[in-house]
């Protein structure tokens, strides 16, 4: 399905996949159209399938995406493995395959062509449930060199097989269906202002810390990418002067003083290490004072370096997302509680700070978001199918006996 590619008609879609179902009047409030556009540009994509009416009431209906046929296949590749997922939206489920659990790839580095295996067969059983894939997204866990299409060269060494491969053309040359590639943090933004706590906000920021920090741009209902595509990598955001070198070369990076290694460098030994992010979070919302402390001075920290950043870009919302959202409101109360962010109200800043409401799969389901709106499509909400993976192995085994 292809519309229109009018710039009106694309302010209508991209309306209806931020705000969700609406009356044509308010469609027209929104985006400046007058009432005539806004009917004659609604009709037309009802003709193609695109927008469907929901009625509310036997006089007034309300404008909504249609919803998507067949599936949409997602990638993550990371320098320990590769994920891929299908979303069969025929059948409505979602099946999960990660490398290291098929034989064949186990032990291997993730490369383009094991990428494109996966992909094949998460296609080919697309095929066989009678929902051919419309349209695929290569997450990368990595920065992306806008010009040549690349892995930026300074993660070359992460993932050696993929640096000089241009992966759109790579994917689409060998699938020949519209692909999507973006950074794991884009694409982890881009699921958080669809469907979480960034929906309807024009400017909008996403930051992603687990094992590392990334950060993505939604600006003007897309992903800001800048100019190199480096935006958002608030990572090496210097915080500290004499601060921890970082293997970027600088001191005092964000990255040495929030991500899961940071965090678990600050903890003393106190007899039970803790291993994970995970485990210390679980320890602080069991009391563990010396837990709440180290989260809440990471909010701290990061709440320093996120001050910075609503002075130069002033989005209206940034959400904590990543494992260290799931420290809720320990690590929000230390980002208030921050010098800088306590100063922003000097400048009348009304950016509103959050906790992610997408802490899982924000990747996979950020891929998916890219894909349905590079084929003129989208969703208003979350299906509870596409948050619930089956495995691979099981799926194919009930197809064996069913
Ligand atoms: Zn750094």
């Amino acid at each position: 399905m292809r519309v229109d590619r009018n710039a009106n008609v694309q302010d209508v879609l991209g309306f209806l996949r931020s705000n969700g179902p609406a009356s044509q009047a308010s469609i027209a409030r929104s985006t400046g159209l007058s009432r005539a556009t806004v009917n004659h540009i609604v009709q037309s994509l009802r003709d193609q399938g695109a927008v469907q009416y929901e009625w509310k009431n036997k006089r007034e209906a309300f404008v909504c995406l249609a919803s998507t046929q067949g599936s949409v296949i997602t990638l993550t590749v990371s320098d320990a493995l590769i994920k891929a997922s299908l979303f069969e939206f025929n059948g409505q489920e979602r099946i999960d395959v990660v490398s290291t659990d098929l034989p064949e790839h186990r032990d291997a580095a993730p490369s383009p062509a094991m990428a494109l295996d996966m992909a094949n067969r998460l296609a080919s059983l697309a095929r066989q449930r009678g929902a051919q894939a419309v349209g695929m997204a290569v997450a990368i866990v990595g920065p992306i060199d806008r010009a040549s299409g690349t892995i930026a060269q300074w993660a070359w060494q992460r993932l050696p097989s993929w640096k000089q491969v241009d992966i759109h053309k790579y994917f689409t040359r060998h699938l020949r269906i519209p692909v999507a590639v973006d950074n794991d943090a884009n694409f982890a933004a881009l699921a958080e202002w669809s469907w979480g706590s960034g929906r309807g906000c024009g400017d909008f920021l996403n930051i992603t810390c687990s094992e590392g920090i990334g950060g993505g741009f939604i600006i003007n209902g897309g992903i800001y990418h800048g100019g190199t595509g480096l935006a958002g990598e608030i990572g090496h955001m210097v915080i500290e002067d004499a601060g921890d070198l970082c293997f970027c070369g600088s001191r005092g990076c964000l990255t040495s003083l929030a991500t899961e290694r940071a965090i678990l460098k600050a903890l003393p030994d106190l007899g039970s290490p803790k291993t994970t992010l995970h485990d210390v979070i679980e320890s602080a919302r069991l009391g563990d004072a010396a837990c709440q402390r180290v989260l809440f001075e990471t909010g701290l920290h990061l709440g320093r370096a996120l001050a910075t950043v609503v002075r130069v870009i002033g989005p209206s919302a940034i959400s904590i997302g990543g494992t260290l959202g799931r420290a809720g409101d320990i690590v929000l109360g230390g980002l208030r509680a921050s010098a800088e962010v306590i100063n922003l109200s000097a400048i009348g800043s009304g950016t509103r700070f959050c906790i992610a409401e997408i802490l899982d799969d924000a990747i996979e389901l950020g891929a998916l978001a890219s894909v349905l709106s590079q084929i003129d499509t989208g969703m208003n909400s979350l299906a509870p199918w596409m948050t619930r993976p089956q495995p691979l192995a099981t799926t194919t085994a009930a197809a064996a006996t069913g």
